[in-house]
């Protein structure tokens, strides 16, 4: 008996819990943390092999009689430059009081093996 175990690496599907679209591959969705059945159909987990990218940056509060707004916006471009992805991932407004602190991190998967 053989079972073909081959994945398509990149293909998608539809967290269950938030809805996000994440890779066929995860056990754990990477948006809302929640606990996913693999789409694969061996029982290997599959957690991020590193974190290619990482970064961290926090707004300062604005001058005290200033509100500033802001939007994040996340881009992600081929190696010929075209944006294959952009996305809005908040928006909102900053008080003199408050700072918001912006996370970025590139999740790899590199499947056992390979
Ligand atoms: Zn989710």
């Amino acid at each position: 008996m053989s079972t073909v175990n081959q994945r398509t690496p990149g293909k998608t599907r539809s967290c269950p819990h938030c809805r996000a679209t994440i890779l066929e591959s995860a056990n754990v969705c990477p948006g809302c943390r929640h606990h996913v059945r693999s789409g694969a159909s061996s029982s290997e987990s599959v957690f991020p092999s590193f974190t290619a990218l990482k970064v961290d940056g926090t707004i300062k509060p604005p001058a005290a009689d200033q509100v500033w707004e802001y939007s994040m916006v996340v881009s992600i471009r081929n190696e010929r430059g075209e944006e294959v992805a952009r996305q809005i991932v908040g928006v909102g407004a900053l008080a003199a009081s408050e700072t918001r602190t912006f996370t970025l991190a590139v999740e790899v998967f590199k499947p056992e093996g390979r």
